[in-house]
């Protein structure tokens, strides 16, 4: 039987930023393993490089050397057009902000999501608000939701072709602890399907709920 290949691999990732003169070494030979069903927390300090290693493995960002492989297939040394393709079809991401349009409901933005993947099944959408429990928000405008709602209603956004990884900037950033319970219910949930997840995050409930932390120290993967 064929063995199925990690969600996400990333093999010796560096990255390197100038200005200038100025050379910041943001990544130093980065390595690690997403497996589906397996969910792994970054962790590590201001500046660690936390947010170069997420650009890299959703394919926002090129590393100057190493490769990452997504479901087996290669997102680096692609062009953009072939990196986005890769993404809409296999990544859900969840950023810190700007998940949503503004001038489109919560519900037409879950909409817009689904069509950019691909999919038409209108179910889904009404399926998915209540899964994140905003089933009585999707009329509401991103202006008018309270910061749990909006956390909330990105994460509708991203869940909503059923995407087979989630990489995620600290998702409960901004919310309260109840909130928190509940995008980690979530959580489960797509692990429990088999998906596959990595969270940015300084929440050391979401790090104690996962398979693995992950700890960056100086743009290298800390021992232990
Ligand atoms: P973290 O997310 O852990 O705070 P970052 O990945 O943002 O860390 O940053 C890692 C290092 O790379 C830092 O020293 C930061 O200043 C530098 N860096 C990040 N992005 C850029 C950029 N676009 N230009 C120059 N330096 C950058």
């Amino acid at each position: 039987m064929a063995v199925a290949p990690p969600a996400i691999e990333a093999r010796e990732l560096y990255r390197f930023y100038h200005i200038g003169d100025e050379e910041t070494l943001a990544l130093r030979g980065v390595s690690l393993v997403v497996n589906p069903g397996e969910m792994v927390a970054v962790v590590g300090p201001s500046g660690s490089g936390k947010s170069t290693l997420m650009a890299c493995l959703a394919g926002l960002d090129e590393p100057d050397g190493g490769f990452v492989y997504v479901n087996g297939e290669r997102l680096t040394r692609c062009d953009e057009a072939a990196r986005t393709l890769i993404r809409s079809r296999m990544i859900g991401l969840l950023l810190q902000s700007g998940n949503l349009f503004d001038h489109l409901t919560v519900r037409q933005n879950v909409a817009l999501k689904m069509r950019f993947a691909g999919q038409s099944d209108t179910a889904r959408i009404d399926e998915v608000l209540d899964l994140v429990g905003i089933g009585a928000r999707g009329q509401a405008y991103p202006s008018q939701l309270s910061g749990g709602e909006a956390s909330r209603a990105g994460l509708a956004v991203v869940l909503a072709p059923r995407p087979p990884i989630i990489i995620a900037d600290e998702p409960t950033g901004e919310v309260d602890s109840e909130t928190e319970q509940g995008i980690l219910a979530i959580f489960d949930r797509h692990r429990a399907d088999g998906g596959a997840s990595l969270i940015v995050t300084h929440s050391e409930a979401i790090a104690s709920r996962a398979d693995r932390t992950v700890r960056l120290d100086d743009g290298r993967v800390a021992d232990g």
